[in-house]
C-alpha cells in the first residue's frame, strides 16, 4: 500500500500537501488519520526513560510521540528543509523547550531586544531565576550583535521581521557571529513562515514557529514547532516534550497539518492583498507612516531582498496627530470595524488589527535602556497599529478601514 513518494524534486505546493502524509495502510483512507490515543499497544515490554528512545522505539505514549503529530512534524521539516521537527502545545512551549534544553546556570543568552512579548518576558523574568545571564541586544545592528555575542554565549535568539515593529535581522550574518563565539542560533520564523524565509539554510541551528499563526492559518488551533538537526531535535524531545510535558494535542496537530497543506497558496494571496492594503494606507490622508516589507519605504530594502522570498502580510502603521489621535482611532477601529477583527494574534484567514502603545510595551515587556527606547520610537513613535492581512478581498478591507476611520 505504501508508495515510494519522492518529494525531493517536487514543487512547494506538492510538498505542502503530500509531505508527511500516507494513505492509511488498513483502510486506504486518502486523508490523514486522527489518532487521539494517549497510549499504544506494544509487541514487547518497552523502557520508561526518555533517555532510552531510539529511531526504533515504537509509539508508546503520546507525550513521547504520536502518529498524527509525526505527520505534521514531517510536513514542517519538508517545508523548512530540516532533518527533524518537534511540535509542542504552543509557540511559547516551543521557545521554552529550546531555552530550557540549551541553557544552564551561568550561561549567557543573547536575545533580540524587541521580540514577541511572551519571549521577551520569558528571557527577562524566568531565565534569570535559573542563573542564566540574559543580554537583550539590537541584533539588527551587526556591530551591536558582535559586541553582545561574546565567547561563552550559549544561545542567541532572533525574531525577524520582529514583532511588532517589523525590523529585520540579518540571519546569515548573526549565524556567523554566533558560531564564531561557540553559540547556537534560534530564529523565530513566525512572522515570515517557511514560504518567506528558511533560517536553517541561512545558518540557524533551530527555527521555531507559533503554528497558531500562518502554518495553522485558521485561528482555531494552538501549537508550536522547532526544527533543526536530528540530534538537536531528539535532545529537545527527551528534555522538553517528555520531561517538561508541553505536548500538542493530536487533534491540534491534525487541524494544523490540514492548514499547512494550503500554506503556499495562502501566503501568495496574503502577500498580494497585503500589498494593496499597504499602498492604500500609505496614500491615506490620515496615515503618518506604514512599515511593510513589501513597500519601497521599508528602511531595510537590501536585506528584505536577500532574506525574504515574499513580504508576508504583517504590517504596522500609525496615524498623524500624535498619541491622542491614535488612541482615539484605536477606540473607533475596535467599535466600528466590521470585517477586520480588532484582536491580537496574526496569520489567520481573517484580518486582525490591534493598537500597541510604545511606552506600555517598553515598560512591561522590553525594559531596554534609553538608547533602546529611542530605537523603538524610531520605528514605532509612541504607538502603532499591528495589522495582519487575511484572505478577504482587498477592496472589502480598505472599505472597512475607510468607514471605520471616518473623517
Ligand atoms: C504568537 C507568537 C509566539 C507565541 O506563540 P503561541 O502559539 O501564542 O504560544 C511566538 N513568537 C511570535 C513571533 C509570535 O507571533
Amino acid at each position: 500500500m505504501a508508495k515510494d513518494l519522492n518529494l525531493e524534486t517536487a514543487g512547494r505546493n506538492t510538498v505542502a500537501i503530500h509531505a508527511g502524509e500516507h494513505p492509511d495502510a488498513e483502510s486506504g483512507a486518502s486523508s490523514p488519520n486522527l489518532v487521539m490515543s494517549s497510549t499504544f499497544v506494544t509487541e514487547s515490554p518497552v523502557g520508561f526513560s526518555a533517555n532510552e528512545i531510539t529511531d526504533e522505539t515504537p509509539y508508546v505514549y503520546t507525550r513521547w510521540a504520536n502518529p498524527t503529530t509525526k505527520q505534521l512534524e514531517d510536513k514542517i521539516s519538508a517545508l523548512e528543509g530540516a532533518e527533524a521537527t518537534a511540535c509542542f502545545a504552543s509557540g511559547m512551549a516551543a521557545a521554552t523547550a529550546v531555552c530550557l534544553t540549551e541553557l544552564s546556570a551561568g550561561d549567557r543568552f543573547v536575545v533580540s531586544e524587541f521580540s514577541y512579548p511572551g519571549i521577551a518576558e520569558l528571557a527577562r523574568d524566568t531565565l534569570p531565576r535559573f542563573g542564566v545571564e540574559v543580554v537583550p541586544a539590537d541584533l539588527s545592528d551587526l556591530d551591536a550583535a558582535a559586541a553582545a555575542i561574546q565567547n561563552g554565549t550559549k544561545l542567541v535568539f532572533v525574531d525577524t521581521p520582529c514583532n511588532p515593529i517589523m525590523r529585520l535581522t540579518d540571519i546569515a550574518a548573526v549565524a556567523k557571529i554566533a558560531h564564531a563565539a561557540g553559540a547556537r542560533l534560534i530564529v523565530d520564523n513566525t512572522f515570515a513562515s517557511p514560504m518567506v524565509t528558511n533560517p536553517l539554510e541561512l545558518g540557524a541551528d533551530y527555527v521555531m514557529h507559533s503554528l497558531t499563526k500562518y502554518i495553522g492559518g485558521h485561528g482555531d488551533a494552538m501549537g508550536g514547532s522547532v526544527s533543526g538537526r536530528t540530534d538537536l531535535i531528539r535532545g529537545l524531545v527527551a528534555e522538553a516534550a517528555i520531561h517538561h510535558g508541553g505536548a500538542i494535542s493530536p487533534f491540534n496537530s491534525w487541524l494544523i497539518a490540514r492548514g499547512a497543506a494550503t500554506l503556499p497558496l495562502r501566503m501568495r494571496a496574503h502577500a498580494e492583498t497585503a500589498h494593496t492594503v499597504a499602498v492604500f494606507l500609505e496614500d491615506h490622508p490620515q496615515i503618518e507612516r506604514v512599515i511593510y516589507p513589501g513597500l519601497d519605504s521599508h528602511p531595510q530594502r537590501d536585506l528584505i531582498q536577500r532574506q525574504m522570498h515574499s513580504p508576508s502580510a504583517m504590517m504596522q502603521f500609525r496615524l498623524k496627530g500624535g498619541l491622542a489621535a491614535n488612541e482615539h482611532a484605536a477606540q473607533r477601529l475596535a467599535e466600528r470595524l466590521n470585517i477586520i477583527h480588532y484582536a491580537v494574534s496574526l496569520g489567520h484567514h481573517r484580518s486582525l488589527v490591534c493598537w500597541m502603545p510604545s511606552d506600555a510595551m517598553l515598560d512591561s515587556s522590553f525594559r531596554v535602556d534609553a538608547a533602546g527606547r529611542q530605537r523603538y520610537y524610531d520605528w514605532a513613535g509612541d504607538g502603532i497599529f499591528r495589522l495582519s492581512i487575511g484572505l478577504e478581498d482587498a477592496a472589502d478591507l480598505t472599505a472597512d478601514i475607510t468607514q471605520a476611520l471616518g473623517n
